[in-house]
């Protein structure tokens, strides 16, 4: 038996009756929490954890990240997402994720994440560093089939061989891994985005999803770029489009929704599914809270900080 005692924390429950205790002491045994309180007597911990000016609380779940780390300092000096982020993703190797995935899950679990929801091209290096570091994952590998390098140039050209590939790893990813890691790791699938995706994809994932249980994933209004596209394509919005496919349900959240009309948020509320709330300023996040939507929180940056995103998005910097 192994027992920890973190003592005088600022402690913050989350219990049915919201308890906080400024100056509280948490027991835990093995990995379960037995005793939370003022003062605890605890004779001879094994280990003890002064956490004064501390806060302690439950592991956030972070509801949509990626492995971006290794484009740090670049984006932020050169800027769009479709000239810079999107055409580097072209030099990612599937044989660095690993050591990657790795630095990735020590920053979530710095960021205060013990769950966390990653969308990845290549999961399978990533998985294998879950297993290892020891947090949870909820993961996809994301499909999309675009020809990133036309993009940078606002051209839409899709590769058939692209997404044959990404559909492989993604359901791979499902054979190997789901419920690995002593059920650490979970999978679900991840149409990245309609404008990258074309309808078959999402069809495929569904059927695949509903197969197997599990749930969907996918950007949604994320940029003007998409949502144009999507109009060009289809004539309608984004989240129109996902509800006339017969994607959208209660198990599928879309992240972002930053160009979202009324009748968009209708749709989502009429069919139960969930929005993950990013960093935009602009997303009308009190009115999904007022409708009864379910949100999530996700950093989907390059650092996995929670208390970061929550702080930035109160005051707006991230704005973008
Ligand atoms: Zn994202």
């Amino acid at each position: 038996m192994a027992d920890i005692l973190i003592k005088d924390g600022f402690v913050v429950t989350m219990d049915r009756d919201r308890r906080v205790l400024p100056r509280g002491d948490v027991y835990v045994v093995d990995d379960r929490i037995t005793e939370i309180g003022e003062d605890l007597r605890v004779r001879d911990p094994e280990y003890m954890v002064d956490a004064r000016h501390h806060l302690v609380m439950p592991g956030f779940v972070n509801a949509h990240s990626h492995l971006q780390q290794y484009f740090r300092g670049v984006y932020e000096l050169m800027g769009d997402f479709f000239e810079t982020n999107l055409p580097l993703e072209g030099y990612r190797r599937p044989e660095q994720m690993e050591t990657l995935g790795l630095a990735s899950c020590a920053e979530f679990i710095y960021g205060g994440c013990t769950t966390s929801m990653l969308i990845y091209t290549y999961p399978a290096g990533y998985a294998r560093a879950v297993a290892e570091a020891g947090n949870r994952c909820h993961m996809a590998g994301d499909i999309e089939h675009v020809d990133l390098e036309k993009l940078k140039n606002g051209e839409f050209v899709y590769i058939p061989e692209k997404r044959d590939a990404a559909m492989k790893r993604a359901k791979d990813l499902y054979f190997n891994w789901h419920g690995g890691a002593d059920g650490r790791i979970t999978t679900l699938m991840c149409p990245k985005a309609p404008d990258m995706a074309m309808p078959d994809v999402y069809m495929e994932c569904k059927e695949f999803a509903d197969e197997h249980g599990l749930s969907m994933t996918t950007h949604l209004s994320q940029s003007m770029r998409e949502y144009r596209q999507v109009q060009r394509l289809f004539g309608k919005t984004p989240p129109q489009h996902l509800y006339d496919l017969g994607v959208m349900d209660e198990k599928l959240s879309g992240a972002h929704l930053t160009y979202g009309t009324a009748k968009d948020f209708h749709l989502i509320k009429e069919t139960g599914m969930s929005i993950l709330h990013c960093h935009s300023v602009e997303s009308p996040l009190i009115d999904w809270l007022d409708m009864g939507i379910p949100v999530g929180l996700g950093t989907d940056d390059y650092y996995h900080d929670m208390l970061d995103l929550i702080r930035k998005q109160r005051t707006g910097v991230m704005n973008r």
